[in-house]
């Protein structure tokens, strides 16, 4: 970098704090923008979740330095451990004094009076700065930065329950009646009688396990495979990963009386019948109806795009990644999210110039992201712009 640029991290959220770390270490100017009224508000969202992930993976090395202190080892955190013992004493560091701006969301960024189409691949354009707009306690105001990182995550956009990923018939009009992050169990009565459950990814099995143990709940889970393997990672090295797989894996086989697993299925259509839901699925054995109490769908999740709407992202057709780190991903595709490759600053990077889209957010609708994986991201960013700075 060869002048000092401001940098605005769009999110406060792990990725984005660790970010923050490393550009309070690089010596640049930043500013982080927080919706929330906390840092780590997706985290704190699903706190009552164990991570798989021990904290010796979950600390970056910059957390690490600046807190010798902080948790390490084997031990599993829940989210709330996470945010409580990590994330929120990176956000009271010194370094952070006065750089984070809380109940700040960014509504949209833009290259500063130029369209989406326009100036493409000019130094022009990789020299106009970046103007934000945000949506403040106070109303409307805009901000500028000459790098962008997006780590606004994704657990605040989720997937509808619908064959094909669109909303099945009835789902919008029933959309208040219909979690879609992970239920909190500590208050068991919330979630007593029949409880439709869609999906079939680790939040969803980690929903399933945790509904499955409250005596006046019914569990009746809509999986689209005809023989899902709950994303068995063979001789797995993660305890928690391989004991919710085979808790997953013994509902399909009839363990247990308060789960029943339709596999092979999906909602057709949902409709109120009194102060319940009728549920019509659509099953290998023919058509079923579920009258339930509850529906808690967690069909995944894929960042919000709209934000960055003005610029010139290419983003994967498959996997709304962005297309270079997409590439990269698939090509690597399968197995297991620990022995994932690590990918270069060209895969972060974007045709607009300075835009990268970093964390939970830069995989898109693949589902193998983790911590680690983010903070190597911001080594990349790092590293590409400030090759002196050891990260
Ligand atoms: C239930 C669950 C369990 C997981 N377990 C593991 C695990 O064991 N190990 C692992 O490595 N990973 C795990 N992950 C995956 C991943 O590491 C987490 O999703 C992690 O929180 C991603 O961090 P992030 O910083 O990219 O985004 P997030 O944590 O999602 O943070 C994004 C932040 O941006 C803010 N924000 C959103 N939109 C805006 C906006 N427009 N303007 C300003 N701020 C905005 C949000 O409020 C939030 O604070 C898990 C994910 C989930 C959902």
């Amino acid at each position: 970098m060869q002048r000092q640029r401001h940098v605005a991290i769009l999110g406060a959220g792990p990725v984005g704090l660790d970010a923050a770390l490393a550009c309070a270490g690089a010596g640049w100017p930043f500013t982080v923008y927080e919706a929330a009224d906390t840092v780590a508000a997706h985290v704190r969202a699903w706190g009552h979740v164990r991570l798989f992930t021990p904290w010796d993976l979950n600390v970056s090395r910059r957390m690490r330095t600046h807190l010798p202190h902080a948790p390490a080892g084997d031990d599993c955190p829940t989210g709330a451990e996470l945010a409580a013992r990590l994330l929120g004493p990176v956000a009271e560091l010194a370094a952070m004094e006065g750089r984070i701006r809380l109940r700040t969301r960014v509504a949209a960024v833009a290259r500063t009076g130029l369209l989406k189409h326009e100036q493409i691949g000019t130094d022009a354009r990789a020299a106009t700065p970046f103007t934000l707009l945000l949506d403040t306690p106070d109303g409307e105001e805009t901000a500028e930065a000459d790098l962008v990182l997006d780590c606004t995550g994704a657990y605040a956009v989720p997937n509808t329950l619908g064959a094909g990923g669109i909303p099945a018939p009835g789902e919008r009009a029933l959309d208040h009646r219909i979690t879609r992050t992970l239920p909190p169990v500590h208050a068991p009565d919330r979630w007593a009688g029949t409880v439709l459950l869609v999906g079939a990814g680790k939040s969803a099995q980690t929903a399933a396990r945790d509904l499955a143990v409250l005596p006046g709940t019914r569990v009746e889970w809509i999986v689209r495979s005809p023989a899902p393997d709950w994303g068995a990672v063979p001789d797995d090295t993660l305890p928690g990963r391989r004991q919710l797989v085979e808790t997953s894996q013994a509902f399909t086989e009839g363990a247990g009386d308060r789960v029943t697993v339709h596999t092979g299925a999906h909602v057709q259509a949902l409709s109120p019948d009194g102060d319940r839901v009728r549920a019509n699925l659509a099953t290998p054995g023919g058509p079923v109806e579920v009258v339930c109490d509850h529906i808690v769908a967690l069909t995944g999740y894929v960042g919000d795009a709209s934000l960055y709407r003005q610029l010139q992202v290419h983003e994967c057709y498959a996997t709304a990644a962005p297309m270079n780190l997409s590439a990269a991903l698939l090509g690597s595709a399968g197995g297991d999210c620990l022995t994932q490759p690590a990918v270069g600053i060209s895969a972060l990077r974007n045709p607009e110039p300075h835009f990268f889209i970093l964390g939970a957010k830069s995989y898109g609708r693949l589902n193998t992201f983790l911590l680690r994986t983010g903070y190597e991201q911001v080594d990349q960013v790092i590293g590409a712009y400030a090759p002196a700075v050891s990260v």
